[in-house]
């Protein structure tokens, strides 16, 4: 039996009695994914629950324009936490996230949550909850006399490398008892492949709470880090010649008639139902579409270069790390796809709409899936990619843009506000990068030409 509105609220109230909680931080995210907050106090609860506490929307990346500008925030009561950080004896500080609403009481489209909420609603139409656990890597590097970030990694530690050479094995474990106080269940931690970098592994939930859950280790990660006198990015690709920062992002729809997972099948070879095989199928055929916002950056197209672990062409399969979409071994409950494009700047909510989107796209249009490609791509010749029909994922943000803002699914999934916002600020950053003039070419032509 799930909680009452009523019983989960009283829990709520017995927690900030109990833990002295005197201000409550409501949380959302702008367009671009990024946390914000206005702090009330606990006193306010009541109002705060009932959707009371008014905000400026014209201040809000890719929110409303100024004539327009209140709007409210809707706690959803189950992302009730303490922070870790903020416990003393007599005093500490909670956070809700919260969707938007517009003053008329109904739902803000602006709102990346409430892009997720309709897509999760799409799936629940078809009879499927869409399941997401992603994997967030993140670099650590030293900080300089102004607590700015510098290009100097924490550590020189690999993939998998215990202290002493990981140095960041402390931090990532101050890390985990942060994340696990606020309700994570934590799969795994490691050192990633570059040095100073390193991916924590939460468990998978539904879509919505998976969203939650990024946007959370996001600003835990970064606010742990400062606590160490470092710096977390996200950024894809902060270090040229080492890897990026992936976000890999395995999906699967579950069956909610037959309360199973409807990728599963094992009469099949690879133990795939046709469910899965037209989700790959959509995938695939909607990838270029939607990687505008699955990889929002300048500088997410230069993660997805050859020779990093990142994809560069679009192709699946079910072993090799060298394609877009992998099927990780696990069968039965934990049988789903792994997307391995995403970075970890994208938005998460937008990101893991556009990406369900593509997916459900593919079952309703009983896509197959193209042959699976098992052998290394990255050392196959350019004729032999050619002959076997590989294509190239876009190689910059202005590819993707174009395809974003003439394919079906960023407009679908994202709705008419949230699409022509996100495409006004992603091409003005493509602009800016554009008639900005680079270093790199300033050493390259200055002295030659
Ligand atoms: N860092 C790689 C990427 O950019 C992934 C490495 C891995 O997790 N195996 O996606
Ligand atoms: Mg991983
Ligand atoms: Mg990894
Ligand atoms: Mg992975």
């Amino acid at each position: 039996n799930a909680p009452t509105r009523e019983s989960i609220i009283e829990t709520i109230k017995e927690t900030i009695e109990k833990k002295s909680v005197e201000l409550l931080h409501m949380q959302f995210v702008d367009l671009e994914g990024t946390l914000k907050h206005v702090t009330i106090t606990a006193e306010q609860l009541g109002q705060a629950v009932n959707g009371e506490t008014m905000f400026d929307g014209s201040s809000i990346t890719g929110f409303t324009p100024i004539n327009q500008s209140d709007l409210y925030l809707v706690p959803d009561i189950t992302t009730f936490a303490v922070l870790p950080w903020t416990e003393e004896e007599g005093y500490s500080e909670a956070r809700f996230l919260c969707s938007v609403k517009k003053p008329d009481g109904s739902d803000f489209e602006g709102d990346p949550r409430n892009v997720l909420k309709k897509t999760v609603k799409r799936a629940k139409d078809h009879g499927f909850s869409i399941s997401v656990g992603p994997e967030l890597e993140f670099f650590l590097f030293e900080t300089d006399e102004y607590g700015l970030p510098t290009q100097r990694t924490q550590d020189v530690g690999g993939y998998f490398e215990p202290s002493p050479k990981d140095d960041g094995e402390k931090v990532r474990l101050a890390i985990y008892k942060a994340l696990k106080m606020l309700g994570f269940t934590i799969e795994a931690s490691h050192h990633e492949v570059a040095e100073g970098q390193h991916e924590i592994n939460f468990k998978y939930a539904d879509a919505l709470a998976s969203a939650d859950a990024a946007t959370t280790y996001k600003w835990v990660v970064k606010t742990v880090a400062k606590q160490f006198g470092l710096h977390a990015t996200f950024m894809p690709k902060p270090l040229a010649g080492a890897n990026g920062n992936g976000m890999h992002v395995n999906i699967s729809l579950f069956n909610d008639e037959k309360q199973e997972n409807s990728f599963y099948d094992d009469s099949d070879k690879l133990g795939l139902s046709s469910t899965a095989y037209s989700f790959i199928g959509g995938l695939i055929d909607n990838v270029k579409d939607f990687v505008a916002v699955t990889n929002p950056l300048v500088n997410s197209y230069k993660r997805l270069v050859p020779g990093y672990e990142a994809p560069c062409y679009i192709a699946w399969s079910a072993s090799n790390r060298s394609a877009l979409i992998r099927i990780p071994a696990t069968r039965g409950p934990g049988t789903r796809v792994e997307i391995r494009c995403p970075d970890p700047s994208a938005n998460p909510y937008l990101a893991f709409a556009v990406i369900a989107a593509a997916g459900i796209d593919g079952v309703e249009r009983e896509l197959a899936a193209p042959a699976s490609v098992d052998a290394d791509i990255f050392s196959m010749t350019p004729a032999e990619i050619e002959e076997r029909g590989i294509d190239n994922l876009p190689t910059s943000l202005e590819q993707a843009l174009d395809r974003f803002a003439t394919g079906k699914i960023g407009e679908e999934t994202l709705g008419e506000h949230a699409f022509n916002e996100y495409l006004k600020l992603k091409q003005g950053e493509w602009d800016e990068f554009r008639t900005t003039v680079h270093d790199w070419e300033i050493s390259a032509y200055q002295s030659k030409f």
